[in-house]
């Protein structure tokens, strides 16, 4: 039996095509918005490494000035920490900072010096 044969047909589409589509328009709205959230908060907390000043977004990472980030990130969707960080960004708690990938890799060498041995 050919794929789409069988399925609700809607214009020229299979049930099965139409579905994909309706994916994959929803997969892109979430991006879109996910990166709305996260150019926003680089915005708020301006844009480069607190530590060394690197500004390339692209390996800019939301940081917990307390730690405990991994927790939380665990804890909830993606969306719904960004929003999170947004909220109290705007309050100025003062929780969140903009590490690069480096700093952010060495804050948790220092931290837990430990637990990163094995990957020395
Ligand atoms: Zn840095």
């Amino acid at each position: 039996m050919k794929r789409g044969q069988t399925g609700i047909k809607r214009g020229s589409l299979s049930r099965e095509a139409m579905d994909e589509r309706l994916r994959e328009q929803k997969a892109a709205y979430t991006r879109k918005y996910q990166r709305q959230y996260r150019d926003l908060i680089h915005q708020l907390l301006g844009h480069k490494c607190v530590r060394c000043g690197f500004s390339d977004d692209r390996a800019l990472q939301i940081d917990h000035v307390y730690g405990g980030g991994t927790k939380e990130t665990r804890s909830m969707s993606v969306g719904a920490y960004r929003k999170k960080v947004i909220a109290s960004v705007a309050l100025g708690e003062g929780l969140y900072q903009l590490l690069c990938a480096n700093c952010n890799w060495i804050k948790r060498a220092e931290k837990n010096e430990q637990a990163n041995k094995k990957w020395a």
